[in-house]
């Protein structure tokens, strides 16, 4: 008997373009998106693509980017929650969404409704998906991905707790392991020798399941950063960052040169005016101007992504060239000076994450500059950008 289903999940409610009162926004350049799938497949070398959109799309605005991906040619989705995949599947997304982060407490017989897969990460969870079988509310096997964990302790089903669980599956024929996967936990490391002993372990879980009959079609094992280094490509690939223009470095070194960053953070100048030598800036008064300077006001502070760790610190771009961050960045707003932007006035276009072209000159600020300065990784930074700031997608 099927049942309506309870609408458990509550869904995430972020600021709409409609609500963009304030000129702080995110513009997400779906061109440049497309150009890096593209790059990806390139490198995935027929291996199939599956999105990874955990944490709304690495910021990005998960339901517009995986129709514009899937429309692109995407083969699947990775997020990490439920949630996350019930919303893709509201947003009509119709390829294959993996759950990977496989907590799925009362909300199982929801991931089935939905037709999302889950991960099997723990011997103990294919009771509870044999029963759904059971009582009918999957109609044949149940499709599952496992996970093993071969060197990276967050999650999967031990080298040393794998040979129990392959005797374990042939006692239960409703659930079905069509893939098998890993996560690599030095990827982007210069040595590429943990990232070889944990495939090395991953061949040889594959063996024994081999050898306990349970052979899965799709192997995966390769983010961003081993797919660019050619490790690890399989049968499946999944890519995060990549696809949205940052490439995991080694060594200081961006493993490509050829991916666009799709988001642009920008606000603009509210308030300008000009202070004394020795005038305190911000909360604190951490920063005093050196020379009699004209300091700019952002709408925009660390409620909004702008990292207090920012605070004289880091810089954004006015009229093409950079201007510092001055004083401690608020939750709301932010100054910077422009003693030395000629020009720089009230309304102008204020730069924090991208490029902007302007008559002082072109620059550009990444997610991996941001990220220095914020003692961070790129990927924080993208997805620190908050709900607050509305997402204006851009077909060029
Ligand atoms: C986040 C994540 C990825 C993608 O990682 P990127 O470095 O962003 O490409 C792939 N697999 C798993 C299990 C992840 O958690």
């Amino acid at each position: 008997m099927s049942q309506p289903l309870v609408p458990r999940i509550l869904r995430p409610r972020r600021a709409a373009p409609a609500d963009a009162v304030r000129p702080t926004r995110a513009d997400v350049n779906f061109e440049s998106l497309r150009h890096n799938l593209r790059v990806v497949k390139k490198h995935a070398a027929g291996a199939r693509v599956w999105a990874v959109l955990k944490a709304d799309g690495y910021g990005h605005g998960a339901p517009a980017v995986a129709r514009a991906l899937e429309r692109a040619g995407a083969d699947g989705f990775c997020v990490a929650l439920v949630e996350e995949g019930v919303e893709l599947r509201e947003a009509g997304i119709a390829a294959p969404i993996l759950v990977m982060g496989g907590h799925y407490g009362g909300a199982l017989e929801e991931v089935v409704a939905r037709d999302l897969v889950p991960v099997l990460h723990d011997a103990g969870q294919i009771e509870a998906f044999a029963r759904l079988v059971r009582a009918g509310t999957v109609p044949g096997p149940l499709d599952v991905h496992l996970k093993v964990d071969t060197g990276m302790a967050r999650l999967g089903v031990t080298m040393v707790d794998l040979p129990g669980l392959a005797a374990r599956l042939a006692d239960y024929p409703e659930v079905r392991v069509r893939g098998l996967m890993t996560h690599l936990a030095c990827a982007d490391a210069p040595d590429e020798g943990p990232s070889a002993e944990q495939i090395r372990l991953f061949d040889e879980a594959t063996a024994l399941l081999a050898r306990a009959g349970v052979r899965p079609e799709v192997r995966h094992a390769a983010n961003s950063a081993a797919l660019l280094r050619g490790q690890a490509r399989l049968d499946a690939v999944r890519p995060g960052l990549a696809l949205f223009g940052i490439a995991p470095c080694v060594g200081g070194v961006p493993l490509s040169e050829e991916l666009r960053p799709v988001m642009r953070v920008r606000t603009e100048i509210v308030e300008l005016r000009g202070v004394e030598r020795g005038a305190p800036v911000g909360y604190g008064a951490t920063w005093r101007a050196g020379r009699p300077s004209r300091i700019a006001t952002l709408p925009m502070g660390y409620a909004d992504g702008l990292s207090r760790r920012l605070s004289n610190r880091g810089h954004v771009l006015v009229r093409g060239k950079r201007a510092p961050v001055v004083g401690a960045v608020s939750m709301d707003m932010a100054m910077i000076d422009v003693t030395d932007i000629e020009g720089a006035s009230v309304r102008d276009e204020v730069v924090v994450l991208g490029a902007q072209d302007g008559p002082l000159g072109r620059d550009a600020i990444g997610a991996d500059e941001i990220a220095a300065h914020a003692d961070t990784i790129a990927w924080e930074v993208l997805t620190s950008v908050s709900r607050r700031v509305p997402r204006f997608y851009r077909e060029p």
